[in-house]
Protein backbone atom coordinates (compact mmCIF):
# COMPACT_ATOMS: atom_id res chain seq x y z
CA UNK A 1 0.00 0.00 0.00
CA UNK A 2 2.94 2.21 0.72
CA UNK A 3 3.78 2.01 -2.51
CA UNK A 4 0.57 3.10 -4.16
CA UNK A 5 0.18 5.63 -2.15
CA UNK A 6 3.78 7.27 -2.80
CA UNK A 7 3.02 6.87 -6.47
CA UNK A 8 -0.40 8.61 -5.92
CA UNK A 9 1.15 11.75 -4.32
CA UNK A 10 3.99 11.85 -6.70
CA UNK A 11 2.74 14.03 -9.70
CA UNK A 12 1.59 16.61 -6.68
CA UNK A 13 4.86 16.15 -4.75
CA UNK A 14 2.31 15.45 -1.70
CA UNK A 15 3.83 14.61 1.03
CA UNK A 16 3.08 11.58 3.38
CA UNK A 17 2.70 11.52 6.76
CA UNK A 18 2.28 8.02 7.90
CA UNK A 19 -0.50 8.38 11.18
CA UNK A 20 0.94 5.40 13.48
CA UNK A 21 -1.02 6.15 16.51
CA UNK A 22 -1.93 2.96 18.58
CA UNK A 23 0.38 0.93 16.68
CA UNK A 24 3.50 -0.23 17.92
CA UNK A 25 6.92 0.47 16.97
CA UNK A 26 7.67 -2.16 15.27
CA UNK A 27 5.44 -1.39 12.78
CA UNK A 28 6.92 2.19 12.48
CA UNK A 29 9.87 0.29 11.69
CA UNK A 30 8.23 -1.68 8.91
CA UNK A 31 7.62 1.22 7.12
CA UNK A 32 10.63 3.41 8.04
CA UNK A 33 12.75 0.12 6.91
CA UNK A 34 10.48 0.72 3.28
CA UNK A 35 11.80 4.39 3.27
CA UNK A 36 9.09 6.29 4.87
CA UNK A 37 10.64 9.56 7.37
CA UNK A 38 7.85 11.00 8.31
CA UNK A 39 4.98 9.72 10.96
CA UNK A 40 2.59 11.44 12.89
CA UNK A 41 1.01 10.24 16.10
CA UNK A 42 -1.91 12.12 18.16
CA UNK A 43 -0.72 11.58 21.79
CA UNK A 44 1.58 13.04 23.49
CA UNK A 45 2.83 10.26 25.68
CA UNK A 46 2.54 7.58 22.76
CA UNK A 47 5.06 10.15 20.27
CA UNK A 48 7.78 10.08 23.13
CA UNK A 49 7.42 6.43 23.64
CA UNK A 50 8.02 6.17 20.12
CA UNK A 51 10.05 9.03 19.42
CA UNK A 52 12.95 7.23 22.08
CA UNK A 53 12.40 3.41 20.70
CA UNK A 54 13.04 4.61 16.96
CA UNK A 55 15.53 5.96 14.77
CA UNK A 56 16.07 9.37 14.81
CA UNK A 57 16.03 10.69 11.42
CA UNK A 58 12.02 10.30 11.76
CA UNK A 59 10.53 13.45 11.44
CA UNK A 60 7.71 13.19 13.64
CA UNK A 61 4.41 15.05 13.22
CA UNK A 62 1.84 16.13 16.03
CA UNK A 63 -1.57 15.60 14.56
CA UNK A 64 -3.93 15.69 17.52
CA UNK A 65 -4.78 18.28 20.51
CA UNK A 66 -2.40 19.18 22.41
CA UNK A 67 -2.68 20.37 25.92
CA UNK A 68 -0.32 23.64 26.53
CA UNK A 69 1.22 21.94 29.68
CA UNK A 70 2.54 19.02 27.83
CA UNK A 71 4.41 20.76 25.06
CA UNK A 72 7.61 20.48 27.06
CA UNK A 73 7.64 16.88 26.51
CA UNK A 74 7.83 17.06 22.99
CA UNK A 75 9.68 20.40 22.49
CA UNK A 76 13.12 18.48 21.72
CA UNK A 77 12.52 16.67 18.77
CA UNK A 78 9.04 17.30 17.51
CA UNK A 79 9.33 18.60 14.05
CA UNK A 80 5.86 19.99 13.21
CA UNK A 81 2.77 20.70 15.73
CA UNK A 82 -0.30 20.36 13.30
CA UNK A 83 -3.01 20.97 15.43
CA UNK A 84 -2.32 24.72 16.66
CA UNK A 85 -5.51 26.02 17.96
CA UNK A 86 -4.68 28.82 20.51
CA UNK A 87 -2.43 31.80 21.10
CA UNK A 88 -1.99 30.04 24.33
CA UNK A 89 -0.89 27.02 22.66
CA UNK A 90 1.42 29.08 20.48
CA UNK A 91 2.91 31.19 23.00
CA UNK A 92 3.89 27.70 24.97
CA UNK A 93 5.05 26.19 22.22
CA UNK A 94 7.73 29.01 21.37
CA UNK A 95 8.49 28.87 25.24
CA UNK A 96 9.74 25.74 24.90
CA UNK A 97 11.31 25.65 21.77
CA UNK A 98 13.77 28.63 22.88
CA UNK A 99 14.19 26.11 25.76
CA UNK A 100 15.74 24.19 23.35
CA UNK A 101 17.68 26.32 20.99
CA UNK A 102 14.77 24.96 18.18
CA UNK A 103 12.40 26.37 15.83
CA UNK A 104 9.47 23.92 15.79
CA UNK A 105 7.19 24.33 12.30
CA UNK A 106 3.46 24.71 13.25
CA UNK A 107 0.11 24.67 11.40
CA UNK A 108 -2.94 26.17 12.54
CA UNK A 109 -5.75 23.86 12.59
CA UNK A 110 -9.20 24.75 11.17
CA UNK A 111 -12.82 23.52 11.84
CA UNK A 112 -13.81 23.19 8.46
CA UNK A 113 -16.25 20.11 9.47
CA UNK A 114 -19.98 20.27 9.94
CA UNK A 115 -19.25 18.03 12.97
CA UNK A 116 -19.42 19.90 16.39
CA UNK A 117 -16.68 17.49 17.92
CA UNK A 118 -13.23 18.67 15.55
CA UNK A 119 -11.00 20.96 17.19
CA UNK A 120 -9.85 23.86 15.49
CA UNK A 121 -10.05 27.61 14.42
CA UNK A 122 -12.52 29.56 12.23
CA UNK A 123 -11.18 32.45 10.46
CA UNK A 124 -11.52 35.22 13.03
CA UNK A 125 -9.79 33.57 15.93
CA UNK A 126 -7.14 32.85 13.63
CA UNK A 127 -6.92 36.63 12.43
CA UNK A 128 -6.73 37.48 16.46
CA UNK A 129 -3.73 35.19 16.98
CA UNK A 130 -2.23 36.47 13.94
CA UNK A 131 -2.81 39.83 14.82
CA UNK A 132 -1.89 39.27 18.64
CA UNK A 133 1.24 42.40 19.16
CA UNK A 134 2.94 39.79 20.33
CA UNK A 135 2.98 37.44 17.82
CA UNK A 136 6.16 39.04 15.74
CA UNK A 137 8.58 38.09 19.04
CA UNK A 138 7.58 34.93 18.55
CA UNK A 139 11.13 33.41 17.22
CA UNK A 140 11.18 29.71 17.57
CA UNK A 141 7.68 29.05 16.34
CA UNK A 142 7.56 29.12 12.33
CA UNK A 143 3.83 28.72 10.94
CA UNK A 144 3.89 26.95 7.68
CA UNK A 145 0.38 26.40 6.80
CA UNK A 146 -2.94 25.10 7.39
CA UNK A 147 -4.43 21.53 9.14
CA UNK A 148 -8.29 20.99 8.85
CA UNK A 149 -10.25 17.23 9.50
CA UNK A 150 -13.04 17.25 6.67
CA UNK A 151 -16.50 15.43 7.97
CA UNK A 152 -16.27 11.42 8.01
CA UNK A 153 -19.39 10.92 5.55
CA UNK A 154 -19.41 9.25 1.97
CA UNK A 155 -21.21 12.73 0.59
CA UNK A 156 -18.04 13.37 -1.43
CA UNK A 157 -19.81 16.86 -2.05
CA UNK A 158 -19.30 17.85 0.79
CA UNK A 159 -15.88 16.43 1.67
CA UNK A 160 -15.08 18.52 -1.94
CA UNK A 161 -16.68 21.63 0.00
CA UNK A 162 -14.97 21.14 3.21
CA UNK A 163 -11.48 20.72 1.46
CA UNK A 164 -11.90 23.69 -0.87
CA UNK A 165 -13.00 25.42 2.40
CA UNK A 166 -9.83 24.89 3.86
CA UNK A 167 -7.62 26.06 0.86
CA UNK A 168 -9.41 29.22 0.20
CA UNK A 169 -8.59 30.19 4.25
CA UNK A 170 -4.71 29.30 3.14
CA UNK A 171 -5.19 31.49 0.50
CA UNK A 172 -6.38 34.32 2.40
CA UNK A 173 -3.90 33.90 4.94
CA UNK A 174 -0.96 33.81 2.59
CA UNK A 175 -2.06 37.03 1.34
CA UNK A 176 -2.72 38.68 4.41
CA UNK A 177 0.00 37.65 6.74
CA UNK A 178 2.27 35.33 4.82
CA UNK A 179 2.99 36.96 1.58
CA UNK A 180 6.55 36.90 2.59
CA UNK A 181 7.40 34.01 4.27
CA UNK A 182 8.07 31.20 1.43
CA UNK A 183 7.78 28.34 3.95
CA UNK A 184 3.85 28.93 4.67
CA UNK A 185 2.95 27.03 1.93
CA UNK A 186 1.44 23.66 3.58
CA UNK A 187 -2.29 22.18 3.55
CA UNK A 188 -2.83 19.14 5.47
CA UNK A 189 -5.77 17.41 4.81
CA UNK A 190 -6.55 14.42 3.43
CA UNK A 191 -6.91 11.04 5.62
CA UNK A 192 -7.15 7.55 4.71
CA UNK A 193 -10.89 7.90 3.41
CA UNK A 194 -10.60 10.97 1.45
CA UNK A 195 -6.82 11.57 0.20
CA UNK A 196 -7.27 11.10 -3.39
CA UNK A 197 -9.94 13.90 -3.12
CA UNK A 198 -7.78 15.92 -0.54
CA UNK A 199 -4.61 15.69 -3.07
CA UNK A 200 -7.24 16.95 -6.44
CA UNK A 201 -8.03 20.15 -3.82
CA UNK A 202 -4.74 20.99 -3.19
CA UNK A 203 -3.32 19.10 -0.37
CA UNK A 204 0.41 19.52 0.21
CA UNK A 205 0.39 16.32 3.02
CA UNK A 206 -2.03 13.89 3.68
CA UNK A 207 -2.16 11.90 6.86
CA UNK A 208 -2.98 8.08 6.30
CA UNK A 209 -3.32 5.62 8.92
CA UNK A 210 -5.77 2.96 9.02
CA UNK A 211 -4.53 2.39 4.64
CA UNK A 212 -0.75 1.78 5.63
CA UNK A 213 -1.39 0.16 9.24
CA UNK A 214 -4.95 -1.66 9.30
CA UNK A 215 -7.63 -1.12 11.45
CA UNK A 216 -7.20 0.55 14.87
C1 LIG B 1 -6.04 9.31 13.08
C2 LIG B 1 -5.86 10.55 12.29
C3 LIG B 1 -5.58 10.50 10.91
C4 LIG B 1 -5.49 9.21 10.12
O1 LIG B 1 -6.74 8.65 9.96
P1 LIG B 1 -6.97 7.34 9.05
O2 LIG B 1 -8.41 7.42 8.70
O3 LIG B 1 -6.64 6.17 9.89
O4 LIG B 1 -6.11 7.46 7.86
C5 LIG B 1 -5.37 11.70 10.26
N1 LIG B 1 -5.46 12.88 10.89
C6 LIG B 1 -5.73 12.97 12.21
C7 LIG B 1 -5.79 14.32 12.83
C8 LIG B 1 -5.95 11.82 12.95
O5 LIG B 1 -6.22 11.92 14.26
Amino acid sequence: MLETILAQLAPTHTKLIAVSKTHPAERVMELYDRGQRIFGENRVQELTAKYEALPKDIEWHLIGHLQTNKVKYIAPFVACIQSVDSWKLLEEIDKQATKHSRVIDCLLQFHVAEEETKFGLDMAEAEELLQNPDFPSLKNVRITGVMGMATFTDDQTQVRREFQHLRSIFKELKARFFAEQASFKEISMGMSGDYLLAIAEGSTMVRVGTLLFGAR
